[in-house]
This record gives C-alpha cells, structure tokens and sequence, in this order.
C-alpha cells in the first residue's frame, strides 16, 4: 500500500510527462491521470490557446507561431511552465501535456526542478503511427474547429514532433523513465494500459475512481 500522510494525501509524489504526436490522443489520456492523481494538468498548447483567445499581450507575441504550427520560443515558453509550476497546486505533483518539446526545454525543466529538489516520477509516450495520428488531427479539426489544424499546419507539427520532440524521450530513456505505451485502440483500453504500466513502476493513483 502507498503510505499515506495524516490528510490521507499520498507520500509518493506524482510529476509525470506525457508525450507522443499531435493526435496521439495525449490530451485526452493526460487529463485521466492528472485526475486520478490529484494533480493538475499542465498543457502548453491549452494555455497559449486560451491567451490568444482572450486577446492578453501573451497571446499577441505568440499567435502567428501558433498559426504556423511552429514552436514558441524556449524562453517565453519555459518562464510560463515554471510559473504555472509554482502554483500551490502543483506542490505535490503536475502531468505536463506538450512541453518540454525540444532538448533546450529538457535542460530548462531538469533545472527548475533541480531548484527544488524535485525530478520526474516518469515520462509517458503514447505511440500512435503517423497515419492514424493524421486521421485523428483531422477528426478534431472538425469537431473542435481548431484554426491551427490546416493541412499545412499539420505537416509542420508533425515535422518538428519527429525532429525535434521525439529525441527528448532518448534522454529520458537513458534515465530509465519512459514508459513506452501503445496509443492505438480504444479510449479506456488505452487508459489502462497507462495504469498498468504507472502500477508497475510502483505509481498507483490516489483518486483511481477520477480515471473512470
Ligand atoms: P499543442 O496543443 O500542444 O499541439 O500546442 C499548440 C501550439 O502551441 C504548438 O503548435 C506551438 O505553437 C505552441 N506550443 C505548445 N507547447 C509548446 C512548447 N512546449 N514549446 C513551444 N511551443 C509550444
């Protein structure tokens, strides 16, 4: 049993990375096991979305990036997760959706965390064929009417997920952190295969009813 501090929080922490390419379903998985962990998800892509949408001087500097499908730079993206980060809620654990997404993120992450004496618990990649993804990033582009999901943009996504995201799980794979997962299937079989692998490393969910 995972011990249990006297608010019945549990002792082990939870700081958690999920990573896979745009459509891998990561979004959707994410939210799943921030809730059944009691901690927030933090997702880059939402919280840039949201800025542009409401028109704040953030949302000015990066709406052209975001339009194009290219990446906000390191810095300006780095200084919003570490304040994100930094927010009471986030104390006992976070699941980051979408950053780092490059090396120069790996490092800016391993130093703030460094800062706190904290490190990741374990890195989630969600694999899902370039073809199935393409279909997915499709299907959302529609039912959300997502503005960054033109044929181009998506090109482009996926072209910097190979080149420059997908090398970020080499690093965290020399750390013995990656938990490889099939993404392809079902939601809620999906979703277990998450748990199981988390179960595995020792990780077990606090609210494993939030998962349901
Ligand atoms: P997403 O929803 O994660 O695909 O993110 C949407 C867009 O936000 C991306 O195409 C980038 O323009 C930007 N973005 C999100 N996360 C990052 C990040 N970690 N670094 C740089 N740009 C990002």
């Amino acid at each position: 049993m995972t011990p249990t501090s006297a608010s019945g929080a549990a002792a082990t922490s939870a700081r958690f990375l999920i990573v896979g390419p745009q459509g891998s379903g990561k979004g959707t998985q994410g939210v799943l096991v921030a809730a059944a962990f009691g901690v927030p998800q933090v997702a880059t892509g939402d919280i840039f979305r949201a800025n542009v949408a409401g028109g704040t001087e953030l949302g000015k500097r990066v709406q052209a990036i975001i339009e194009a499908g290219d990446l906000v730079p390191d810095a300006l993206t780095s200084e919003l997760v570490r304040d994100r980060l930094q927010q009471p809620d986030a104390s006992a654990g976070f699941l980051l959706d979408g950053y780092p997404r490059n090396r120069g993120q790996v490092d800016d992450l391993d130093e703030f965390l460094a800062s706190r004496g904290e490190s990741l618990d374990a890195v989630i990649e969600l694999e899902v064929p370039r073809d199935e993804s393409i279909k997915r990033i499709h299907q959302r582009a529609v039912e959300q009417g997502r503005t960054d999901d033109t044929e181009e943009v998506i090109a482009n996504r996926l072209a910097i997920y190979e080149r420059e995201t997908a090398p970020i799980l080499d690093v965290y794979r020399a750390r013995g952190l990656v938990l490889r997962i099939d993404g392809v299937g079902a939601l809620a079989d999906v979703t277990a295969r998450i748990f199981e692998a988390l179960a595995a490393r020792g990780l077990a969910p606090r609210h494993p009813g939030a998962a349901a």
